[in-house]
């Protein structure tokens, strides 16, 4: 199978099928009518032209980001910190001119532009989801309710002037119509500015093989390869790279209007390094692709194997990446009880697709399961230090990433 490549246009080829899934965010109330579930076919594959690895088939966005959309930024302490350090750095390196001016695009629920704001700097919030957009609108930060799109911008510069930064984080790899949003920033960045952003890491997804980062709201998997190639058609250049370790592995990328900085030597050796590990070529992914179904086959294989010796599995963390691993692995009831999840509006419902019961978070030592299936196995560290208990009363944590495995 072959479809066009959203960024450049060339020829993208499918590298790995998920089959039928349905949205990552859609709980399902318990008296939802079943057949009305949408579901679509998810696909990986990657443009032979841009080295752009991305979906074979596009949701609509009105489906994704709505009034309830679940994720909220600051539920994690240590995603708190990450936002807030970037905030500081940018305050101290980017925003020093006089009366400068930051964008934020998909600014969830406002946890980064709340220190620029307490900063008195002058700042914009682009968020679509209007529940998160709500919430950051009261933490006292300016918000617009929209998406970003190329008439976005020039409506904002038409009020505000060019912004000095534009900062995206987990947004820009949800977009499909990835070019406009570009030629956006193009026209609303400054001319010595930077348009900064972080997504998941195509080498880390690969390394890790760590698919459940492969649901309906990631689109794109960028590489510095991808990017670069993307950022050029826009007129601009990147200059700057930088591994994160959050949410299994992520780059921070900063681009600049071309030939108004000098790219730093990190951007060389990751492109470098990119292209050792030929992270673009087709037989590199169709072998990460042959590591999920290990994983597929393994888990399924442990879990009714727990289910047939009477053991009690119980999923840690409702996330959209679990989505993926409950759907392709055929993960029912009959094999996790439920699923404990510290976001009330998830509480209640079924997960999407699996119809996992989702409980609220006390459900978990009630009594404490024999087994718990780490879905959240981003925020490993935070959650086993938290859950010390469980595992001191004898119970077990199941990873699935980047093997499956009992710790
Ligand atoms: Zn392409």
């Amino acid at each position: 199978m072959s479809s066009r490549c959203r960024v450049c246009d060339g020829t993208v080829h499918e590298f790995f099928d998920f089959g039928r899934q349905p949205l990552s965010d859609a709980f399902v109330p318990p008296d939802a009518d079943l057949d009305q579930e949408f579901f679509f076919r998810l696909a990986t594959g990657v443009c032979e032209t841009c080295g752009m690895v991305q979906l074979m088939e596009e949701v609509p966005r009105e489906r994704m980001f709505h009034e309830e959309y679940p994720y909220h930024s600051s539920g994690s302490a240590f995603m708190r910190t990450h936002f807030e350090e970037l905030a500081r750095q940018l305050l101290k390196t980017e925003l020093t001119g006089d009366d400068p001016f930051v964008v934020e695009l998909g600014c969830n629920d406002g946890i980064m532009l709340k220190v620029i704001a307490e900063a008195g700097v002058r700042h914009l919030g682009v968020e679509p989801s209007g529940g998160v957009a709500d919430l950051a609108a009261t933490k006292g930060i300016k918000v617009r309710k929209s998406f970003f799109e190329e008439a976005t911008a020039a409506e904002i510069h038409a009020e505000e002037g060019h912004a000095d930064v534009i900062y995206a984080a987990n947004t820009l790899c949800h977009i499909p119509y990835i070019g406009s949003i570009l030629s956006g920033v193009t026209s609303l960045l400054a001319p010595t500015g930077v348009f900064v952003f972080e997504d998941p890491y195509l080498g880390d997804i690969l390394e890790r093989t760590s698919f459940d980062q492969i649901y309906d709201e990631h689109f794109f998997f960028f590489s510095a390869r991808s990017v670069q190639a993307m950022a050029a058609r826009h007129g601009l250049e990147l200059v700057d790279v930088e591994r994160l370790g959050v949410h299994g592995g992520e780059v921070r990328y900063t681009l600049a209007h071309a030939g108004q900085r000098t790219p730093t030597v990190e951007v060389a050796a990751l492109l470098a390094e990119e292209r050792e590990r030929k992270i673009a070529d087709l037989a590199t992914l169709r072998s990460f692709g042959a590591r999920v179904l290990a994983i597929r086959d393994d888990l399924t294989a442990l879990l009714r194997r727990l289910r047939d010796e009477g053991k009690r599995v119980v999923g840690y963390g409702a996330t959209a990446k679990s989505a993926t691993v409950t759907n392709l692995c055929g993960i029912g009831p009959d094999l996790v009880s439920f699923v404990c999840d510290t976001t009330p509006a998830k509480q209640g419902r079924l997960t999407p697709g699996s119809h996992l019961p989702v409980r609220e978070s006390a459900e978990f030592a009630n009594p404490y399961p024999d087994y718990a299936l780490l879905f959240a196995w981003n925020h490993a560290e935070e959650i086993m230090a938290k859950e010390k208990e469980f595992t001191e009363s004898g119970g077990r944590w199941i990873l699935y990433v980047p093997e499956v495995r009992i710790v």
